[in-house]
């Protein structure tokens, strides 16, 4: 009886080693809640996120809360009932979040901020492209172009950190030759939930403000960037006074061929996907997160990976053929 109680422990210890620590880790359950799958590079994300995940063995659940913060939080709380194991965050507001993730931590569910920081909530890591970067490379290549004359701020969401951050890097490039006297910054404004046609409005009033005298519009991201071009043609304007972008939206990225924008920012989804996936599986298995920065968001430092973004003019967008972003056929509109 002694014999085979112990053998019976032995094949139980053996079954025991030779089991994942659990199922969960092997395979786990990812909710990736999404401000806005409405808008282009959303859709991407999601597909490079879960085609990612799916290769670690990760199964991911997608919602998108369509610029609502209210469905964004419904959807979170969805998703930790489904029993997911992390939560992967695009915020729509990012103050508002703070309850949900402290949900989520209740149920020992991890949380990565995606693109967008989550302020004052107890998130486990964050990943993004470096945003005061992003913010530099759209003022440099403005000023390259005019060096001088009058300069209208075009900024994100006022909900949405990277907003301020891009807005940073751009005075950093900005302010110096403000105070020099070269450039005069002639408005400000921040753009309600990136809106193209609120942005087409804004800039439509500040030419109206200016008589025309705006020499060139720093546009946050590609979307807002179709607004300004769209206010400017009405006034035969688009072309003459550059306009910076971000996303390398398909659209965007023929009007910087086309001459109309005078650049964009690429930045590799395929990449920040990867990495976040990889990111959301090491939390689940308890591993450090392979980060490489701290930022804080107000609760606490954040383990953060920051991605380096790259510079897009019509000298060098061969690159998203190259990368695969883009065939040459959907550049060339066909
Ligand atoms: C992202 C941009 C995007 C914008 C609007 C920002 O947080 O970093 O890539 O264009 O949101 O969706």
């Amino acid at each position: 009886m002694k014999h085979v109680l112990s053998a019976m422990a032995l094949a139980i210890a053996t079954l025991c080693a030779s089991a994942p620590a659990s199922a969960d880790a092997n395979h786990p359950k990812i909710g990736f809640s999404i401000d806005d799958l409405r808008v282009e590079r959303w859709t991407r994300d999601r597909d490079f996120f879960v085609a990612a995940a799916e290769q670690l063995g990760a199964k991911v659940y997608v919602q998108s809360a369509d610029a609502s913060e209210q469905r964004q939080m419904a959807q979170i709380e969805n998703l930790i009932a489904r029993g997911v194991d992390v939560l992967v965050i695009v915020p729509y507001n990012a103050t508002v979040l703070a309850n949900a993730v402290s949900q989520a931590k209740k149920a020992k569910v991890k949380v990565l901020s995606y693109d967008r920081l989550i302020l004052n909530a107890d998130v486990d890591a964050y990943i993004s492209f470096d945003n005061t970067a992003v913010g530099e490379l759209q003022a440099t290549a403005l000023v390259q172009l005019k060096p001088k004359g009058n300069y209208y701020l075009l900024g994100g969401a006022p909900t949405d950190n990277n907003a301020k951050m891009l807005r940073e890097g751009q005075l950093k490039v900005l302010q110096p030759l403000v105070d020099k006297g070269a450039i005069k910054i002639v408005g400000k404004q921040w753009v309600k939930d990136w809106s193209a046609a609120e942005a087409m409005a804004i800039v439509e009033n500040a030419l109206t403000a200016n008589g025309n005298k705006i020499d060139a519009v720093v546009a946050s991201n590609d979307g807002t960037a179709g607004g300004a071009i769209q206010a400017l043609a009405a006034q035969k304007l688009a072309g003459k006074v550059p306009v910076s972008g971000q996303d390398a939206d398909l659209a965007a990225v023929r009007r910087v061929i086309a001459g109309t924008q005078a650049m964009t920012v690429y930045k590799p989804l395929r990449q920040i996907a990867g990495e976040a996936a990889k990111l959301s599986v090491q939390l689940v298995r308890g591993e450090k997160p392979a980060t490489q920065a701290q930022i804080d968001n107000g609760y606490k430092k954040v383990d953060t990976l920051l991605l380096k973004p790259i510079l897009l003019t019509s000298a060098n967008v061969d690159l998203l053929v190259k990368d695969g972003f883009y065939t040459q056929a959907q550049l060339a509109g066909k």
